[in-house]
C-alpha cells in the first residue's frame, strides 16, 4: 500500500489487477521499515525472534539447523483502538479506529510446511502450507486455529501461501480491548503473501483474515480490526465505511494523549449479549423492510438521520433503541472525523498575536463539541443498546473530574471491557493511573468485577503504520 497524498483508499473494486500499471494493492514490500516513520523492531524482539527460529528449526528439522538464516524476513501488524462507532461495523456502518504503537511481530524462513511458534501461547502450529492439515503428529493448538484460517482463505483465495518457519512475538495483550487477534492473523497473512510474492487488495486481505477468525475461531467480528491492522496510518485515524468497503484517512491533531483503560471486567456474559444484539438488529432490518414506510433498505445504516422518527414507529421499544443507537452512531462518527479535521488544520495554522484569541476559540468549540460527541456515544451505548457496565461507566464519569479531560467513552462490545479517553497531550498517564486507583479502591466497582476480572490496565497509544515487512 503506497501512502497517497488524497489520503482516500478507494473501495476494493476500483483497484486494477496485478497485471495492470498503477495496482495499488496490499503487497508487503522489503525494508519498509527504514523508511519515513514505520515503527522499528525492538532490539529485544528481534534477538528474541532470532533465538526462538533456531530453536523452532532445530526441533522440527534437525538436519536443517545450519540453514542460511541471512535470509530471515520479519514482519508488523498493529493492534488498535476505536476512537467511535461501536455496533455499527455489523449495521453497514461507520467506525473510526486507530492503529496503535502495540503489534504482533513475526520472523520467518522459507520451509516446505509452515512451523510457528508464539512467545505468548503454548504448542508449535505445524501446517501444510494451504492449511489443510497437520504436518506429522502435531495436534493444533488453539491460537493455531486463527493461523489455519488464513492459510486456507488466502489458497481459496486463489494466493496460495509457501511453507515457512516463524516465530511470533506478541506487544498485545490479549482480551483487552485492542485487537490481538486481527494482528495476529494480519501478521501470518502479509508474512504469507510476501513469500509467495503475491498480493490482494486491502479489502480482500482484510476479508480473508475477518473470514479467518469467523470460520476457523468462531468469533462473529466485524472487519474494523483487520481494516485498520492493514490501512492504518502513522499520525491518522481511519473511518471506515463498512458496508461500502471505502476508508478515509483523518489526520489526528498532535493535542491529545488518546487513553485506552482495560476495566478487567471479563465480559462472561459478552458473547451471548453481542449475539442478541446482531439478532435484534437483524429482526429491525426486516421489519422495517416487510413494513416498507422508508423504502427497501439494505443495512440499518442506510436510515437516515431524518427518517428516523419514522423509521422507529413500526418496530417493538427495544429493538427502536437498538436502531436510535445505530444511526444515531453513525452520525457522531462523521462528525468527530469532521472535528479531527478541523482541529488539525487549525492546530497548523501559526497565528500572529491577533488572531491567536479567534483561533482558541475555535479550538474550545471544537473540543467542546467532540466531548459532547464522545460522552452521547456513551450514553446511546448504556441507555439505548444497553450495552454498558457499572464500571466502565464509572470510569467514564469520573474522567470528566481528572485534569486534562477532554472527553471519553466505552470502546469495543461493551458489558465490561475498555474505554477510550481523548486527554490533553502529556496527561493521559497520570489520568489513566488516577482512574485506575479509583476503581481498584473503590468497594462498588471492585466488588463487582465478576470472578474472572483481571487488574485493569492503560496505554496511551501512539498512532502508528499498518502491517508490513519490516
Ligand atoms: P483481542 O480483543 O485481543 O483480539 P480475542 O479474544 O479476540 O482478543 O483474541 C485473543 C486470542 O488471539 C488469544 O486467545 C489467542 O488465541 C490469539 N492470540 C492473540 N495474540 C497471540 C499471540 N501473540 N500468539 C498466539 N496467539 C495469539
Ligand atoms: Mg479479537
Amino acid at each position: 500500500m503506497q501512502s497517497r497524498s488524497d489520503e482516500t483508499i478507494a473501495p476494493a473494486s476500483s483497484f486494477s489487477p496485478p497485471s495492470q500499471a498503477g495496482y495499488t494493492g496490499y503487497r508487503a514490500s522489503r525494508g519498509r521499515g527504514s523508511v519515513g516513520d514505520s515503527p522499528q523492531l525492538p532490539v529485544e524482539i528481534r534477538n528474541y525472534l532470532d533465538g526462538a527460529l533456531s530453536r523452532l528449526i532445530a526441533v522440527v528439522s534437525p538436519d536443517r539447523t545450519r540453514v542460511d538464516r541471512s535470509g530471515v524476513r520479519f514482519f508488523r501488524a498493529p493492534g488498535r483502538v476505536n476512537l467511535i462507532g461501536d455496533h455499527t461495523d455489523y449495521n453497514g456502518g461507520l467506525v473510526l479506529p486507530m492503529a496503535i504503537d502495540l503489534a504482533v511481530f513475526l520472523a520467518c524462513l522459507p520451509s516446505r510446511n509452515v512451523f510457528l511458534i508464539s512467545r505468548r501461547e503454548p504448542g508449535l502450529v505445524a501446517l501444510a502450507p494451504d492449511g489443510s492439515q497437520a504436518v506429522s503428529n502435531y495436534s493444533l493448538p488453539e491460537w493455531g486455529r486463527y493461523v489455519q484460517g488464513v492459510l486456507v482463505e488466502l489458497t481459496e483465495r486463489g494466493r496460495p501461501p509457501k511453507g515457512f518457519y516463524g516465530a511470533i512475538a506478541s506487544q498485545i495483550p490479549p482480551g483487552r480491548g485492542l485487537s490481538s487477534s486481527a494482528a495476529l492473523e494480519v501478521a501470518v497473512a502479509t508474512a504469507a503473501l510476501a513469500l509467495a510474492e503475491l498480493s490482494l487488495s486491502p479489502w480482500e486481505l482484510a476479508e480473508a483474515c475477518r473470514s479467518a477468525e469467523q470460520r476457523y475461531a468462531g468469533v462473529a467480528c466485524g472487519i474494523m480490526d483487520q481494516a485498520i491492522s492493514i490501512m492504518g496510518k502513522a499520525g491518522h485515524a481511519l473511518l471506515i465505511d463498512t458496508a461500502r468497503k471505502s476508508a478515509e484517512q483523518i489526520p489526528m491533531p498532535e493535542l491529545f494523549d488518546i487513553v485506552a483503560i482495560d476495566s478487567g471486567v471479563r465480559r462472561s456474559l459478552a458473547e451471548a449479549a453481542y449475539n442478541a444484539r446482531r439478532q435484534e438488529c437483524a429482526s429491525a432490518l426486516q421489519m422495517l423492510n416487510k413494513d416498507g414506510r422508508i423504502g427497501k433498505i439494505d443495512t440499518l445504516s442506510d436510515i437516515t438521520e431524518e427518517h428516523l422518527n419514522e423509521a422507529t414507529k413500526p418496530l417493538p421499544a427495544i429493538l427502536a433503541k437498538r436502531v436510535r443507537h445505530v444511526v444515531t452512531e453513525n452520525v457522531r462518527v462523521r462528525k468527530v472525523s469532521e472535528i479531527l479535521r478541523e482541529l488539525y488544520s487549525l492546530y497548523r495554522e501559526s497565528p500572529d498575536p491577533k488572531s491567536a484569541r479567534v483561533l482558541q476559540s475555535r479550538v474550545d468549540s471544537c473540543l467542546a463539541k467532540l466531548r459532547e460527541l464522545l460522552e452521547d456515544s456513551h450514553t446511546s451505548l448504556v441507555t439505548q443498546y444497553d450495552a454498558g457496565h457499572p464500571t466502565t461507566n464509572f470510569l467514564v464519569e469520573q474522567a470528566a473530574h481528572e485534569p486534562g479531560y477532554i472527553g471519553a467513552r466505552q470502546t469495543g462490545a461493551g458489558w465490561g471491557g475498555s474505554v477510550v479517553i481523548f486527554a490533553k497531550k502529556g496527561t493521559g498517564a497520570d489520568l489513566a493511573r488516577s482512574l485506575i486507583q479509583q476503581i481498584t479502591r473503590n468497594p462498588q466497582t471492585r466488588n463487582i468485577a465478576g470472578p474472572d476480572a483481571t487488574a485493569p490496565s492503560f496505554h496511551v497509544c501512539k498512532s502508528s503504520q499498518g502491517a508490513s515487512e519490516l
